[in-house]
């Protein structure tokens, strides 16, 4: 059989990463790569050769690290076509998987094959992330692919990720990309909704990743008083006043806290009854009673965006959840989230236990959870797993 002709640009690279590759990983990285043609520029396509072997197409990063991003095992076009299949596949998956929610991650970069791209979909909105320069060149292909398979009212570009600028792209980059965007966009999730600001919110507007997670805690807060610190606009906090006997709101951003609010009436609470709090996390654990809520919910930001913020970050996690369990009576549920993934769950359990002796008490796990199926990691990938997300419950030993 002749070989198959090559589409693009050649680039050569040790056995040891051909083979990575083929088990499933999406990168190669720079020590790994043999030669490069002198063609091939910043964000180019490239065909990943081991000698005559072909092992995919990929995007080059002469800049990072990562020299080359995977997009496909197959020698094949990455053209509108290639994106609308992907795109597709990814919408009747999740959508098939996520029956009670509008809002969902349709691609979440390298763990859903499509290194350096994130879309979340709000409603009919669909928000981009681009991280890498072979994304940005690709831009106009992805938004061609998205119309005619999301059929969206808007597609906005809110990319503001710190390996951007290693990519030779701007650090921050936000604008429409198709019809006219709107900054409040109602969304539902399991029978609640909220207002989620798109264009200035955090992220790409709401933290999608603890769906399951928000439900999840239901359970617990019957008739509870809780205590919902690092509250964004007001997630867990919602979820809890269904059956909750009380809800406390606190974040340090003011439009967060605020969205809370918006967001209690929206469903059909009212908010005069709750509370919501502008302010620093540690010190209103440190100023709470022993005893006051029943439930303490901590879902911090990521604490460590680096390696080298480790020490700090696990200092900050120990502190916030001593405190909290100190503070809890017994029987207390302590609900405790990281979304960084430096700390591992090995690392964030070892936390907690230090947080326990801290604290001196014991402590139940009663359930440890992780990303919902729109935020999937791949097994050869598991950089991608970063979600820690534990129901403890505050006992002593008889
Ligand atoms: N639990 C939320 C997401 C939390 S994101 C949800 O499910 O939607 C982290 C939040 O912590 C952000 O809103 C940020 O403003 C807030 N934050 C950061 N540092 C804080 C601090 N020291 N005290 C209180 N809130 C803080």
């Amino acid at each position: 059989m002749p070989e198959p002709e090559s589409l693009y640009s050649q680039v050569q690279i040790k056995p040891q990463a051909a083979k990575s590759i083929n088990a499933g990983h999406p990168w190669c990285y720079a020590g790994s790569v043999v030669t490069v043609p002198p063609e091939l520029s910043n964000g180019g396509l490239c065909e990943v050769m081991n000698g005559g072997q072909f092992n995919g197409i990929a995007t080059y990063s002469p800049g990072s690290d990562i020299a080359l991003r995977v997009l496909t095992r197959k020698r094949q076009k990455i053209d509108t076509g290639f994106f609308m299949k992907c795109f597709r596949e990814l919408k009747d998956n999740k959508e098939s998987w996520l029956t009670d929610t509008n809002a969902y991650r349709l691609c979440y970069g390298e763990s859903d094959g499509l290194p350096g791209l994130v879309a979340d979909v709000y409603n009919r909105a669909v928000i981009l992330q681009i991280h890498t320069m072979g994304m940005e060149k690709l831009k106009n292909t992805i938004v061609s692919a998205l119309i005619p398979v999301m059929k969206p009212q808007f597609i906005y570009e809110r990319s503001h990720t710190a390996i951007r600028e290693r990519e030779g792209l701007p650090a921050e980059q936000n604008g429409a990309l198709y019809g006219q965007p709107k900054s409040d966009v109602i969304i539902t999730e399991n029978g609640f909704q909220f207002e989620v600001n798109v264009i200035e919110g955090q992220k790409t507007g709401f933290f999608l990743d603890q769906r399951e997670n928000r439900a999840a805690l239901v359970r617990y807060c019957r008739d509870k008083r809780v205590l919902n610190c690092f509250s964004y606009t007001g997630g867990f906090s919602v979820y809890a006043a269904s059956v909750a006997a009380y809800v406390n709101s606190v974040d340090i951003s003011k439009p967060a806290v605020e969205g809370a609010r918006r967001n209690f009436t929206l469903n059909g609470h009212d908010a005069a009854l709750y509370g919501f709090t502008a302010a620093d996390t540690f010190d209103v654990l440190k100023s709470l009673t022993k005893g006051e809520y029943d439930v303490i919910i901590l879902d911090p930001p990521s604490f460590a965006k680096k390696r080298d913020q480790l020490d700090a970050a696990l200092k900050a996690y120990t502190t916030i959840n001593s405190k909290a369990l100190e503070k809890l009576p017994e029987g207390g549920i302590l609900v405790s989230s990281s979304c960084s993934t430096q700390v591992d769950e090995p690392m964030f359990l070892k936390m907690l236990a230090q947080s326990a002796v801290n604290a001196r008490c014991t402590v139940k796990v009663l359930e440890s959870r992780c990303q919902p199926p729109d935020h999937p990691y791949n097994l050869a990938f598991p950089e991608g797993r970063y979600l820690k997300f534990f129901v403890l419950q505050k006992w002593n030993l008889c």
